[in-house]
């Protein structure tokens, strides 16, 4: 007996020591985390752990940020909250900046942990870190488990392979549906454990990456959108339990003012705060204790969009960036710089294209009608370069994901895997449809608030004395339109 518990004393303690690192990423939560999840299972202690990769906010090279200081602050804001989720649980994250691939390897050789937990991601960037990580444990005997966690259908249950998915997003939301099996979510840990000596951790300061202060939020936004899980569970329950709004969703999502046409969830998503597995559990729970609609359906349906684009950038690895690059329809492109600034500050003369990137600009956020109107204004009336103006989001919304942005980007363009896409939007008639009293372009563009809605979204074609009757002087206070529209087709 006393031979046994001996043994069992030893296992004991050898099991205590087995220490598990927990690599948050772009998945800052506790609930539906499986990384977390199974490293508590599976261990008595863990590390968790985040770091700042201060490559994301280098310069790129056209010369602005590749994260600007608004998603810069929402990443900031996530991880303060997950370290106090962690904090409420018992226990404390580890916060570090510099190269994840370097500070998670001298982590883990320093508190001789067994093995480093984290989810895998698709994109070039992400996975480079992955492997340099492993390759940086190589010889240490330390071992990386990773884990699929960011889509609404878990990868190991596509009804096809990824080589084999279609390229064409309904032949794959038709698939997936068919079998449509969503897993179930983890569950939050109940109480996380970690080593007596790790250090409690503070979090950065937006100032101490080199950012200038930003305004706390710009009233003129959509929402005051503040990064964390626990935000993300707010505005969940805002959305749909509080106010009703998912019942309308599919009638009020291309909406432009306001914060409820649609969920905004997308920057929560984006940054892993909450997971979609999550929001799709939360819809079923609507669907049964309220009701269950159109609308209901119709937000599954843009998760699976967002699955498609995911899938697709694992499926075409690297030509997600470069394919295509200034060659819309195989044409080569030699961009007009002055042209792409205009679009950039909006400054093109086209009061809803303006208005829009004025969005952008103030908050980070624009809604997907301007989205897609931005986009198809820059590549197919300015004939600028899709990736310049991809990169452009990149450095700007606050709900910034690879797969997401490029992958649209590429659709709006034409240049994507679908033969069918060349969307172009006649975006003058796209504001006089989505925008009919000129309410959001006047909301951002406040000097043109004077102006008919009829000449709202064309000043130009207005006569001088119109126009200085409403308080408008072309080339003064409101930009001369940068080009002469070629398709009158409104
Ligand atoms: P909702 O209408 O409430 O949709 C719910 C969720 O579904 C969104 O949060 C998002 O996760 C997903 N979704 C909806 N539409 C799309 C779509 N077209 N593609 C992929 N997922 C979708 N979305 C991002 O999350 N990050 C990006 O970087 C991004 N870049 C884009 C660039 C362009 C040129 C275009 C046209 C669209 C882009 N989108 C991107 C998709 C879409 O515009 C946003 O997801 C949406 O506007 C976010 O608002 P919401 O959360 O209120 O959306």
């Amino acid at each position: 007996m006393a031979k046994i518990a001996k043994t069992f004393g030893i296992f004991a303690c050898f099991y205590c020591m087995n220490t598990i690192l927990v690599w948050f990423r772009n998945d800052l939560r506790l609930l539906d985390h499986e990384a977390l999840y199974k490293a508590c299972q599976k261990s008595t202690q863990i590390i968790p752990v985040f770091c700042f990769d201060t490559r994301q906010i280098a310069l790129t090279s056209h010369k602005f940020r590749k994260t600007d200081a608004i998603r810069w602050q929402f990443l900031i804001e996530s991880v303060e909250n997950l370290a106090k989720n962690i904090e409420a649980k018992g226990g404390k994250l580890h916060i570090a900046t510099g190269k994840p691939e370097q500070v998670i390897a001298e982590l883990a050789v320093k508190y001789k942990v067994s093995s480093v937990f984290y989810h895998k991601e698709v994109t070039a960037e992400e996975t480079k870190v992955e492997a340099a990580l492993e390759k940086n444990l190589a010889g240490s005997g330390i071992k990386t488990e990773s884990f699929w966690g960011s889509t609404l259908y878990h990868l190991a249950d596509l009804p096809f392979s990824v080589a084999r998915m279609p390229d064409v997003f309904m032949n794959f939301r038709k698939a997936c549906e068919i079998t449509n099996r969503v897993r179930s979510t983890f569950s939050a840990p109940t109480k996380i454990t970690v080593p007596a000596d790790l250090p409690l951790s503070v979090v950065p300061s937006l100032a101490s990456f080199g950012f200038e202060p930003i305004a706390a939020a710009e009233p003129k936004g959509v929402l005051h959108f503040l990064g964390g899980e626990s935000h993300a569970e707010a505005r969940l329950k805002h959305y749909f339990w509080d106010t009703d709004c998912l019942k309308d969703y599919k009638e009020t999502r291309n909406g432009l003012l306001g914060a409820d046409y649609s969920s905004k969830f997308s920057a929560w998503l984006a940054l892993g705060c909450i997971s979609p597995r999550r929001i799709y559990e939360e819809i079923k729970r609507y669907e049964q204790q309220r009701i269950s609609n159109a609308s209901t359906y119709w937000l599954i349906f843009e998760l699976i969009w967002r699955d498609f684009f995911r899938f697709i950038a694992l499926k075409n690895g690297n030509s997600l960036f470069f394919d295509g690059e200034n060659r819309p329809h195989g044409r080569v492109i030699k961009q007009n710089n002055a042209l792409f600034e205009a679009w950039k500050n909006g400054e093109t003369g086209f009061p809803f294209i303006d208005a829009n990137m004025q969005e952008l600009n103030k908050t980070g956020f624009m809604s997907n009608r301007g989205r897609q109107n931005v986009a198809s204004f820059l590549v197919h009336d300015l004939k600028c370069s899709w990736y310049a103006g991809a990169a452009y989001f990149e450095s700007k919304l606050i709900d910034y994901d690879p797969c997401s942005n490029y992958g649209n980007w590429k659709y709006v363009a034409g240049v994507g895997n679908d033969p069918r896409e060349n969307r172009y939007f006649n975006t003058i008639k796209q504001a006089k449809d989505y925008d009919p009293q000129a309410n959001f372009t006047k909301h951002w563009l406040p000097e043109l608030k004077n102006l008919p809605k009829n000449l709202a979204f064309e000043p130009f074609i207005a006569t001088t004395k119109e126009l200085a009757e409403c308080g408008v002087v072309l080339g003064v206070n409101y930009p001369n339109p940068v080009i002469r529209l070629g398709r009158k087709t409104y």
